[in-house]
Order: structure tokens, then C-alpha cells, then sequence
């Protein structure tokens, strides 16, 4: 189902005592919120299960940054779909642009995380997104339309439903630069088309847009056609900041 929704990617930060802090403070100001807007928290794995007893008087989900692509075994070290699920997730960031470039993960595997996901009755939230050397090369639709492919094709028709896309421009992430709202815009549009194309009902999935969201361009953004919410790194460790943008949406 299409809806609005904000996600906060923590990232490597915080520390319990943090956790316990942001999330009083965002209960407190975003008591308010437009039943409409899902926000969901990502913190680090290790406070997944914290988070999720912090926010249990508090409508918000709790997601976690990165799944294994198997289902259990000998992968020291590797988190499964289905703990992600036993300890109360309902997201699973798949394919954020740090896990690309940092831990070398490919589309295929990209594809296999959001399979086991699925096969646990997650919510994959795919990131996709171009570099600024692609963009500049008049690559970055091309680049956005492989990496939905491959991550997303052959999906049963019961599955689109777990399925949330963020478009983050690696070169916007972390940097203070964002897209301009029409740039943005017009790849949302675009991936649509793809989603459409992979036999998705495209207008019924929630297309967030990630990458140096702030409050002050947190409203132009999501005010476009086809950007339902936002993904939020930085601005996401500030209550302040991610309270403003979440009553932006
Ligand atoms: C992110 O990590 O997904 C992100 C969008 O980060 P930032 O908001 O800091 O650019």
C-alpha cells in the first residue's frame, strides 16, 4: 500500500543512553503526527531489540540497516531476516549505498537479500541510486533502472506490498548537496515506469527520496507527485531536525 513514510538510518551511531533520549524526545514531538505518516527507526542491529520495547507506547516501526542473504548457518558475524522478524522488525534496509561501495555488495546480492526478506515477511526497503560520475555521464536513469531489475525482478504479485524504494543519490548522501526537488521528481517518475515495467503496481508503492533531507528542504521534496517520504541519515540523530522533517511529509 502506498502511504508516507520517514525513516531514520541511524547508521554506526549511538549508544543506548542515545536511543533512550531521541526516541523520549520524537514521542514527545511527534505525538501530533498525521496518523498518515509511518516513521520508522533504524537504528544499529545491536539496539534493534531496545528500540523496539522504547517505542512500544509510540506508533513507530523499527527497522534494521542490513540482513544476511542466507537464512541461517555458519556466517559468523551475520544477522538473518527471520531474527530481524523475531525481535519485532517490520523494514529491512536492502541495498543502501554504503553496503554497495563500503562491503562490495552487488546487485545479485542486493537481489537475494530482498528474498530472504520477503521470505520472512519484511517490509525491503530497496535504496537505489547513480554517483555523481554517473549522473554526469547521463548514466543515473540507466544505473537506477538495473539496480531495480535486478533486485526486484520476478517478484510474486502478493510480494509488491512489502516492497518501499528510496531513490539516494550516492554524491547527496551525507554531503549537504541534495537533488533538486525536479531532478528528484523526474527520477520517482522514472521509477515508477521501471516498477511498472517488472509487473509492479507501481502507484501503489511508496517511493522515498534519501540523501542531505534537512527541514529546510524537507517540505520542497516531498511536496513532488511521486516522492511519498524520505529516508534521512544525518538529520535523523536530531529530534529536532527529524521531527520538523517528519511533520513536513
Ligand atoms: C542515508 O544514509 O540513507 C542518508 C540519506 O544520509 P544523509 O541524510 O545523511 O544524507
Amino acid at each position: 500500500m502506498r502511504r508516507k513514510i520517514v525513516a531514520a538510518n541511524w547508521k554506526m551511531n549511538g549508544s543506548e543512553g542515545f536511543a533512550k533520549s531521541l526516541i523520549s524526545e520524537l514521542k514527545v514531538q511527534l505525538s501530533v503526527l498525521d496518523k498518515d505518516v509511518k516513521v520508522v527507526i533504524i537504528p544499529p542491529s545491536l539496539y534493534v531489540a531496545e528500540v523496539k520495547r522504547l517505542v512500544s507506547d509510540a506508533p513507530f516501526a523499527v527497522g534494521i540497516q542490513n540482513v544476511a542473504q542466507w537464512n541461517q548457518g555458519a556466517f559468523t558475524g551475520e544477522i538473518s531476516a527471520g531474527m530481524a522478524a523475531d525481535v519485532g522488525c517490520e523494514y529491512v534496509l536492502v541495498g543502501h549505498s554504503e553496503r554497495r561501495q563500503l562491503f562490495a555488495e552487488s546487485d545479485q546480492v542486493v537481489a537475494e537479500k530482498v528474498q530472504q526478506v520477503l521470505k520472512s515477511g519484511l517490509v525491503a526497503l530497496v535504496c537505489v541510486g547513480e554517483t555523481l560520475a554517473e549522473r554526469q555521464a547521463g548514466q543515473a536513469e540507466e544505473v537506477v533502472s538495473r539496480q531495480l531489475q535486478i533486485a526486484l525482478q520476478g517478484l510474486a504479485s502478493d510480494k509488491w506490498n512489502k516492497i518501499v524504494v528510496a531513490y539516494e543519490p550516492v554524491w547527496a548522501i551525507g554531503t549537504g548537496k541534495t537533488a533538486t526537488a525536479e531532478d528528484a521528481q523526474a527520477m520517482h517518475l522514472h521509477m515508477r515506469g521501471v516498477l511498472g515495467s517488472l509487473g509492479a503496481p507501481a502507484s501503489d508503492i511508496s517511493l522515498l527520496y534519501g540523501g542531505s533531507v534537512k527541514p529546510e528542504n524537507a517540505r520542497e521534496l516531498f511536496g513532488q507527485q511521486d516522492i511519498d517520504g524520505g529516508l534521512i541519515g544525518g538529520a535523523s540523530l536530531l529530534a529536532d531536525d527529524f521531527a520538523s522533517i517528519c511533520r513536513a511529509v
